[in-house]
């Protein structure tokens, strides 16, 4: 029974970590693809800046840069050779070349904290476009073939996206670079896009909270009920277990024990105590006259009688001593530690009990009694067959004898010895 209980515990904590290590795969598998799909989603936004700024560029090389009413303190682009005109009504105009505008829009968006654009070469003639150390990799890499280049970088300042591709010399641009040897098609440098991803990081580890807790709590639930469950089978089981128990151990009419049972108690006090003559004894017990019971009382009334005769019997006797139906109307009674005279007293108090008491209890009309027959294990006997063979003989003694009386065989060659004729 208790190695059961250990086998069902075994098996529920089995399951608690089968649960538990399928629900952190599932849990891990999630997170990982979520983390690729938002990859590819910060990927997809950074090419979309990247071409944004390259189209905006585009619009301005194709118009050979534009020009903007120079306002005060605006300052003009000291990379050109005139940037600066005279408009008709007088005001001064400043030439805003694809470079500049990229460097202006990019300020612009860097303080609404949107994306940062930094226009960058190997070798610029604008200090401002000296590439960082991912932009100078990233920039070798381009004249090895390679067209992009995408990182997530964690530092103090927080988390952000770093995209570059390279810029591609366009027809538009010959205009105004001709000169320094440009030609369609051409890498002369790149643009990186940049963004920060601090608070996309914030909903990702909520979410991967949420997504925890809610594991958390699906597994405590369902080993919970996986546990009540368990528990109620146990419960059911230990009650099914009990009840076959004492289907096989106690004899269904009378409510003691089995013929199996009392056998097998028996040979154990048998094989206990075979050694020490005298110091194990055994009763069988036959009820007088009993088929005439059955026929003038009917069936029922006997199985009541016999109920009360094992009710009787079993209420006289000490705890350690064992008794049992042994078929029948035949019980038999194993009486442990006892030597002759002890086992004769007990036989015919038996005997007595049932004489003043059985008609009684089981509304009888006239008296219902039982034969004894007993004996003593002998050094010489070698199982309880032995034994119970000479209580028999006893008994039919017994009935030779009169019935209602005890016979007892107390010694292998004597002659058996009467306790107490009736
Ligand atoms: P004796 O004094 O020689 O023992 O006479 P007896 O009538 O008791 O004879 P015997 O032992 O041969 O008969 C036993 C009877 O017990 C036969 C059977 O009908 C009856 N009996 C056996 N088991 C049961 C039972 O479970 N219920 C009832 N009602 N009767 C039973
Ligand atoms: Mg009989
Ligand atoms: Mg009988």
């Amino acid at each position: 029974m208790h190695g059961e209980k250990n086998i069902l515990r075994r098996y529920l904590l089995f399951i608690c970590l089968v649960v538990g290590l399928c629900l952190s795969a599932m849990f891990m598998a999630l997170a990982l693809r979520n983390t690729n799909l938002l990859h590819k989603q910060l990927l997809t936004q950074s090419r979309a800046y990247f071409k944004s700024i390259v189209l905006t560029r585009r619009w301005s090389a194709e118009h050979g840069g534009v020009y903007v009413i120079k306002r005060p303190g605006m300052e003009s682009n000291p990379y050109l050779e005139n940037p600066d005109i005279a408009a008709a009504d007088g005001r001064t105009l400043t030439l805003k070349n694809p470079a500049l505008m990229t460097r202006e829009i990019s300020e612009i968006a860097g303080e609404n904290d949107l994306y940062t654009f930094h226009i960058t070469s190997l070798n610029p003639l604008n200090p401002n476009n000296v590439p960082d150390p991912f932009e100078t990799e990233a920039l070798h890499s381009f004249e090895t073939g390679l067209r992009e280049s995408f990182v997530i970088e964690d530092k103090d300042q927080g988390a952000r996206v770093r995209f570059i591709a390279p810029l591609l010399v366009e027809q538009a641009c010959l205009p105004c670079h001709a000169k320094q040897g440009y030609a369609v098609g051409q890498v002369r440098g790149g643009i990186s896009v940049s963004f920060g991803i601090d608070e996309m990081n914030r909903s990702m580890r909520q979410n991967n909270q949420v997504i925890i807790a809610l594991g958390i709590v699906t597994v405590g639930l369902l080993l919970l009920s996986l546990w009540l469950f368990f528990r109620q089978m146990q419960r059911r089981l230990d009650k099914a277990q009990a009840l076959l128990r004492e289907m096989a151990t106690v004899d269904s009419l009378t409510c003691v024990a089995n013929r199996a049972t009392i056998m097998a108690r028996f040979s154990e006090g048998f094989a206990r105590q075979h050694r020490q003559v005298a110091s194990l004894g055994c009763l069988m017990i036959d009820v007088d006259l009993f088929k005439l019971v059955n026929d003038r009382f009917g069936h029922q009334k006997g199985d009541a009688a016999l109920k009360e005769l094992a009710a009787i019997v079993s209420g006289s006797l000490r705890p350690y001593d064992t008794f049992g139906r042994y078929g029948g109307e035949e019980f038999l009674m194993v009486l442990d530690g006892v030597d002759a005279k002890r086992l004769a007293e007990v036989a015919e108090r038996t005997r007595t009990l049932v004489e003043q008491k059985l008609s009684a209890a089981c509304g009888l009309p006239s008296p219902l009694t039982i034969s004894l027959g007993g004996t003593l294990v002998f050094r010489g006997d070698q199982g309880i067959d032995d034994v119970i063979r000479r209580a028999d003989q006893a008994l039919y003694l017994a009935k030779d004898r009169g019935r209602n009386r005890v016979e007892l065989i107390l010694d292998e060659e004597s002659e058996p010895v009467g306790a107490s004729p009736c």
